[in-house]
């Protein structure tokens, strides 16, 4: 009984959201749970889940592995809507169950926050869990990045037999295999790809203390890390990018090794690191049987998800608009970014909850490397914090002529509709949600939620 009227709510409280003209589900998430507080376990029990957890990609790796299961023949449902906390995976649970709890769908993609992941893990028992990688993400709200990696190792012990799918490129995630011992699949890029970043999230062995050495590096703390010595050292993965052929701002072509069979795979998304998710995507859907052959053709077909990447004309403005939120996801931004150097940026930079209060991350993203070499382009800084933006572009070697400050979505939006040509939009989450709808009306593309 007090399942069925916890479902009724959640679902009546949605559709008068919908109603309003509102989207969101944390509110009628959280309904369902003060009435129900084990929803979560009780309509995920009948399901197949694979659930994605980490600092960044999870969205787009979860997009990947919904195409590659709906390519296999599986039909599923995912939390696509956003807030990827128990109250939004609760409403999702519900709207696809019918009143009495019975699951429309059977198999379940869920993007899990790495903070709300022991707890949702646990719950949900799913059958394979993909951890994409640990970087710092706004300290305010998570703390360290040990307590992240802590965070998920109880949520793993709580998931009883799950497969477990770990980069091996990430020390921190590959840490948890000897927990998970034979359950354990590796992901990871074979090949070096960038620099080390001045700051690394994880410099020293989380064994023994010692500093690594790195036979190559990927992104940022990423690659082919050794301990010199307790010997801790990055794993052979059993799905890795062994290769680039090429990479460009429509996509890439990589050629992926899967359980040792090598596949010359097309990826639709831009931006080397877009291949991580590839590749930890592969091992997700593998793992819970897919043959690789269908998994990397899927690949070739993934669209981009909720601002994280996405692409629309607005005049004569090519628009690419990339969420960037931590140090370790805007740098890759801006690689891609100084790939594309004709291009306009634009940084909209919130201090809101969401974004995390505490916004000197940006003075540990690498702006430098638009500017390297007097690269000059057309730059708007925008945002509740935009003359800290603007200072901090100031300090990477912007010039300063360059560079103007719009105050106002309206006035932004319309700033940047007068642009031509390419144009980068790089806005933390607060400040994308109202830039993106007001985009979107001028665009004419349907609200994010529906
Ligand atoms: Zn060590």
């Amino acid at each position: 009984m007090r399942l069925f009227l916890a479902i009724l709510l959640c679902k009546l409280a949605r559709a008068a959201l919908r109603l309003l003209g509102r989207g969101g589900t944390a509110l009628p998430g959280s309904l369902a749970l003060k009435l129900c507080p084990d929803i979560v376990a009780r309509l995920s029990r009948p399901l197949k889940t694979i659930m994605v957890t980490g600092t960044n990609g999870k969205t787009t790796t979860c997009r990947m592995i919904e195409r590659m299961l709906g390519d296999a023949g599986f039909d599923c449902m995912a939390n696509r809507s956003g807030p990827n906390l128990e109250r939004g995976i609760a409403a999702d649970l519900c709207a696809n169950a019918g009143l009495t709890g019975r699951p429309r769908k059977r198999v379940a993609v869920i993007e899990c926050d790495e903070a709300a992941f022991k707890r949702v893990c646990g719950e949900m028992k799913p059958a394979a869990v993909v951890v994409t990688n640990i970087f710092r993400d706004q300290l305010d709200r998570y703390g360290e990045v040990t307590h992240t990696l802590e965070s998920i190792r109880i949520g793993l012990e709580r998931a009883g037999g799950a497969l477990v799918c770990l980069n091996a490129d990430d020390s921190l995630v590959a840490s948890l295999a000897p927990d998970a011992a034979d359950r354990v699949r590796f992901f990871g890029i074979d090949v070096p790809l960038g620099e080390a970043s001045a700051v690394s999230d994880a410099p020293r062995c989380i064994i023994c203390g010692a500093e690594y050495e790195y036979k190559y590096h990927t992104f940022a703390h990423l690659g082919g890390f050794c301990c010199p010595k307790c010997g801790y050292s990055r794993t052979e993965p059993e799905v890795a990018v062994v290769g680039v052929d090429s990479l460009g701002p429509e996509g890439s072509v990589a050629e992926i090794r899967v359980d040792g069979e090598i596949y010359t795979a097309p990826v639709s998304l831009p931006g080397a690191y877009n291949l991580y998710n590839a590749a930890a995507a592969v091992a997700g859907v593998t793992a819970l049987g897919v043959g690789a052959e269908s998994a990397i053709k899927s690949l070739a077909h993934i669209e981009s998800g909720f601002g994280r990447m996405e692409r629309f004309e607005l005049g004569e403005a090519k628009v690419t608009m990339v969420l960037v939120k931590n140090p370790a996801g805007c740098d890759r931004a801006l690689e891609y970014l100084a790939g594309v150097p004709e291009a306009a940026a634009v940084f909209c930079l919130n201090d809101g909850t969401a974004d995390g209060t505490d916004v000197s991350w940006i003075w540990d993203a690498g702006f430098e490397r638009l500017f390297s070499g007097g690269q000059r382009r057309e730059i708007i800084v925008s945002g509740t914090r935009a003359d800290d933006m603007r200072l901090r572009l100031k300090y990477a070697g912007a010039d300063d002529g360059d560079v103007r400050t719009v105050r106002g979505t309206a006035e932004l939006a319309d700033a940047i509709a007068a642009l031509r040509g390419q144009v980068c939009v790089m806005p933390t989450y607060t400040a994308m949600l109202p830039l993106r709808a007001e985009l979107a009306s001028r665009v004419g593309r349907k609200e994010f939620w529906k």
